[in-house]
């Protein structure tokens, strides 16, 4: 490292983001441009470690110290390679990883960790500014024919991998346009779609074919694709989501947080769409507190609802260092997303007992109780406290409880073996059947945008391996 003591001499500084008031008037990102001279300073907080926990800690295992030193060097080229080694998207994961490497820099244990997320996006966006990412197309084509099923992260980081490694490959998706979450599910204030678009484009130009309206097992028959395709790689995404089986489910005013964050982004990405679902003027209640009700908030501040309430059942969680992580802490204290700053209120051990309606069978109040946990012979119980039970005015209730596994049909179609949680069983990303492979969330379950391209990146590698019978592609594992 160039400079070794940066992190004694800088403390962590990240890019501003723009006033709330503002921001909830548009859908751009919310961030504030950064002098780069400042990102040098963040680059020069690394403290190169002897072991980059860092490193093991992404699950792309990128080289994080190398690229720092880069970007402390202004050696834009040097950083540019080293991140789009193991990182086909830096540009993605830049803006929306709750980056897994920063809660393992060792710096963390007594100050703020590296910036390392912010200093990924510059590396990224300084890539197309400085002419980096032309495309390239592969010099030899091996005559191999591979499917994707799904253009989500990992069916795109699956199809780039072994576009390189000179397959022709097709990736089939059901939507209109390509990008699977990035586009329909992440909204445009942490993800504007402008960057999923330059990506594609790319990808384009380098040989990748995208068929879109295209759902293999409805317009696409699946014998199809097994005869026509040397290799299937199913990147289906965990799209079933989980319900609130609760008295008063059946009212009208009563959501799945995708059906609502799907039709502000095909609104935003100018998809047209019939059905009308809007939070203005509307008491929202949003249940769940992850990311998915993180993004509900945000978008129904965007659109002007007039209160937003976020129920999580779990407790407040507790920020003390090494205490064991309680849900949703990231990484060691109470994790929040830019949409809580934005307004609205959080609500903790709370329960959503029943849906009330009116004589038109529009919701119109939710039943809530508060809750705590006791022991009861060495075991945690959820108890309601009594006296607590109250009705909240509410229009809108968005659901935001999870999703619970992949979709069946095609996967029955298929004939691949699904573990007891739905899933795809395919381990080393290699289903039942030969020459299906799986990779992302329709195999390892809801997860994160940067595990879906280290599954899409470990699959391609198999799928090489599998039909060439040996495989230059990288592994994440090589890295270490
Ligand atoms: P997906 O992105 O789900 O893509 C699957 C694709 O397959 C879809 O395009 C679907 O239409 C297509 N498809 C399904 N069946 C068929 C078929 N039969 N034929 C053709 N196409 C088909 N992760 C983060 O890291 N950071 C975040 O901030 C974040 N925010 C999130 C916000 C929301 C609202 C949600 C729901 C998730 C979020 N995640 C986030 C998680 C992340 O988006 C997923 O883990 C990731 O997108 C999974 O990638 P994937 O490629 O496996 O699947």
């Amino acid at each position: 490292m160039g400079q070794h003591d940066g992190f004694m001499k800088y403390d962590r500084e990240l890019p501003k983001t723009r006033n709330p008031k503002d921001r909830v008037g548009d859908f751009k990102e919310i961030f504030e441009p950064f002098p780069e001279n400042k990102t040098k300073t963040q680059a020069a907080r690394c403290m190169d470690c002897g072991v980059p926990f860092c490193h093991s800690g992404c699950p792309l295992g990128n080289i994080i110290p190398e690229f720092n030193e880069a970007v402390y060097d202004e050696n834009w080229e040097d950083a540019v390679s080293i991140l789009y080694s193991t990182n086909n998207f830096p540009e993605f994961t830049g803006r929306i990883c709750p980056a897994p490497c920063e809660a393992s820099c060792v710096l963390g244990i007594n100050k703020s960790p590296v910036a390392i997320e912010h200093i990924e996006k510059t590396i990224a966006e300084k890539a197309h500014e400085l002419g980096f990412m032309t495309s390239n197309t592969p010099e030899v084509r091996t005559e191999k024919k591979i499917a994707v099923i799904g253009s989500g992260p990992a069916g795109l980081a699956a199809a780039d991998q072994l576009n390189k490694a000179g397959h022709w490959v097709t990736v089939f998706e059901r939507e209109s346009k390509i990008g699977g979450l990035l586009r329909y599910g992440i909204p445009d204030f942490k993800l504007e779609k402008w960057v999923v678009d330059r990506r594609i484009q790319i990808m384009d130009d380098e040989g990748v074919r995208f068929k879109v309206n295209a759902e293999v097992g409805k317009s696409i028959n699946p014998e199809m694709l097994k005869e026509d395709f040397d290799a299937i790689v199913v990147c289906t995404g965990c799209t079933l989501p989980r319900n609130l089986p609760i008295p008063g489910r059946d009212l009208k005013g009563i959501h799945y947080a995708m059906d609502f964050l799907t039709l502000q982004n095909k609104e935003i990405s100018g998809i047209k769409c019939d059905d009308k679902l809007s939070a203005k003027g509307k008491n929202v209640v949003v249940i769940g507190g992850g990311d998915t009700g993180s993004d509900c908030i945000g978008t129904s501040h965007r659109q002007g609802a007039a209160s937003v309430l976020q129920l999580e059942l779990m407790p407040k969680p507790q920020s003390k260092r090494g205490e064991k992580d309680p849900w949703p802490m990231w990484p060691m204290t109470l994790r929040t997303s830019s949409s809580h700053d934005e307004g609205g209120e959080r609500k903790w051990s709370t329960l959503t007992k029943e849906f009330v309606g009116n004589d038109k069978g529009e919701l119109a109040h939710i039943k809530l109780v508060d809750t705590e946990w006791v022991n009861e012979g060495g075991r945690q119980q959820m108890k309601e406290i009594e006296g607590t039970e109250r009705l909240l005015p509410c229009a809108l209730a968005l659901l935001a409880v999870g999703f619970t596994q992949p979709e069946n049909a095609l996967l029955k179609s298929l004939g691949v073996t699904q573990s007891k949680a739905g899933t795809v069983e395919a381990k080393e990303y290699k289903t039942s059947v030969e020459s299906i492979f799986a990779a992302g969330d329709a195999r390892r379950g809801q997860s994160l945008v940067v595990w879906a391209i280290s599954e899409g990146r470990e699959a391609a590698r198999e799928v090489d391996q599998f039909l060439m019978g040996s495989t230059e592609l990288p592994s994440k594992n090589d890295s270490f």
